[in-house]
């Protein structure tokens, strides 16, 4: 259940996918399972469509992206609730972590691409009679491979980057979410902008592979790392370049001078928003050992306010989890750890009924070797573990093969900076969670097994495109120095040349 089963369409051969409600399990719809011939005839469509696109200023195409951001403004309420129905997260955090998220990059991008994909000299330190550039060309089809965690905002961010960089897409959204980047179809269409030039097709991994052998010439991928390796391997054997945005498991180090009723609430946000579905959710807290105490307390107390619920409610804080194996996860997660010695100070179960709700989790006195601090909960879990220092903390959160996300926290920015600097990680926030992925500026990626690459900022619009560069002659010379013929007299002056340049 959460979104997904096969079954035979009546009629014909045809496997279908049912997606579902996770808060109620009632049946939401249905979606083809796309066959290679499909996704590869999306691919040729979407390609033709971008010959006219890419020919258009960065501007031009700029606006008519601003149409599409004005629909999704104008249309929020309405993917809001789609968001909500086919994944379960709240109708707020729908709005601001998907809706708001993908109207910000597209209104940021929309106003600077053109100044971003400019192009960019490059100064010659040497060859002063020559001239060099950068230029931005487009790739041309951008195939984009999207997890369920975030439906709308995960692909649409991307979506609109690779537009904005002169590409066509095609969208292989997950087979637990497929309603949601119908709507986003829908809402492309609506907005006027070329309708081949943007397609999803949808399936499970199959049709994944398929769109990476269907002709595409980039891919961005955002899932699991087992997944990402695959997807990586793949691009690699055809030369494609790639994005990967894989698992996280980010620590969350509260150092004794931190101001704790912040930390706990900025905790308490960090590991249960979208039920800890969150790639940077908080997976593991390391609190020095002189507030392990009061910090745990007043994190319990934060989780234990939460409402939990029927997501589609203004009131609830934390709806319910998106795929029943995830959950079953997030279980063997909290067994393995309490079997191993760690307390549920509160949460520890999943609720009964037929939604997909697992209640807020806080656990204490966990270790490090214990699962939950190890591999990626991906669900409401937040596992603490007191430590002798910083120092100590800093090593813990640096034991681990995933690198995506860390945090800090403390009263002093200036050690928290520090401390910022030495965690093995993309992103690193100080008194805070979760947020710079909506931050269009700042570089989005990971480093270890969290990934390759890096989407948002200008690097991710730039990557979107092949850096060509060109050199050309600012002062014709007759000829130049090292060119035929060569003699014993040539190799003299060059000789004294070279001693003079690098005197
Ligand atoms: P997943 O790897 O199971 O699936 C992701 C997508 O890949 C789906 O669309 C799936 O159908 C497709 N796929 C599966 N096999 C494929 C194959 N062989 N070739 C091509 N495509 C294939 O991941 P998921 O469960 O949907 O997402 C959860 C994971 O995503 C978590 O690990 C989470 O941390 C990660 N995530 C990372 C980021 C980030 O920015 N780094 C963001 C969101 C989620």
């Amino acid at each position: 259940m959460g979104a997904v089963a096969a079954k035979q369409e009546q009629g014909s051969q045809k496997n279908v996918i049912i997606s579902r409600n996770p808060a109620t399990g009632a049946i939401l719809g249905e979606v083809p399972e796309q066959s290679v011939d499909e996704v590869r005839a999306a691919v040729a469509r979407a390609r033709d469509a971008q010959r006219q696109w890419s020919a258009l200023p960065v501007r031009e195409r700029a606006h008519r992206i601003g149409a599409l951001r004005d629909v999704i403004v104008r249309r929020a309420d309405e993917i809001c609730e789609a968001i909500s129905r086919e994944g379960g997260k709240t109708r707020g955090e729908a709005l601001t972590m998907e809706v708001m998220l993908v109207a910000d990059l597209a209104t940021y991008f929309g106003k600077r691409a053109h100044k971003i994909l400019a192009p960019e000299p490059i100064p010659l330190h040497l060859l002063k009679n020559r001239g060099s550039y950068l230029h931005f060309v487009p790739r041309g089809v951008v195939g984009i491979i999207a997890p369920w965690n975030f439906p709308f905002s995960i692909p649409m961010g991307e979506a609109v980057m690779a537009l904005l960089a002169g590409n066509g897409v095609v969208v292989k959204p997950s087979e637990m979410t497929p309603l949601i980047a119908r709507k986003a179809k829908e809402l492309y269409d609506a907005s006027g902008l070329p309708a081949d030039l943007f397609q999803v097709v949808t399936g499970r991994g199959p049709t994944g592979a398929a769109l990476i052998d269907a002709g595409i010439d980039y891919c961005i991928f955002t899932g699991s790392t087992a997944t990402g390796k695959r997807v990586a391997a793949a691009c690699g054997e055809r030369l494609i370049p790639c994005t990967v945005e894989l698992g996280g498991k980010a620590p969350a180090i509260v150092c004794a001078d931190a101001d704790l009723d912040r930390t706990a609430r900025a905790l308490a946000w960090g590991a249960f928003a979208n039920s800890g579905q969150v790639c940077v959710s908080v997976e593991r807290v390391y609190a020095h050992e002189s507030v392990y105490e009061e910090l745990t307390r007043k994190v319990v107390e934060a989780t234990s306010r939460l409402r939990q619920g029927d997501p589609a409610r203004g009131e609830t804080d934390v709806g319910a989890m998106t795929w029943d194996r995830q959950m079953e996860i997030v279980e063997e997660r909290v067994q393995q750890a309490v079997g191993a010695g760690a307390k549920v100070l509160t949460g520890g179960a999943r609720l009964g009924g037929d939604g997909l709700f697992f209640a807020p989790t806080v656990l204490g006195d966990c270790r490090q070797d214990m699962d939950v601090m190890r591999k990626e909960i991906f669900g409401p879990v937040m596992p603490i573990m007191k430590v002798r220092d910083e120092e100590e903390a800093v090593r813990l959160a640096n034991d681990s093969h995933l690198g995506l996300m860390a945090y800090v926290f403390t009263k002093d920015t200036q050690k928290g900076r520090r401390i910022a600097e030495r965690i093995e990680a993309g992103s690193v926030m100080v008194n805070d969670c979760l947020l710079t992925y909506g931050a269009p500026e700042t570089p989005w990626g990971g480093v270890k097994q969290s990934g390759l690459g890096r989407t948002h900022g200008p690097q991710g619009l730039r990557d979107l495109c092949e850096v060509r560069h060109v050199n050309y002659d600012r002062l014709a010379l007759r000829r130049e120095l090292w060119w035929y013929p060569y003699s014993d007299k040539l190799y003299g002056r060059m000789l004294k040349a070279i001693r003079w340049i690098f005197r």
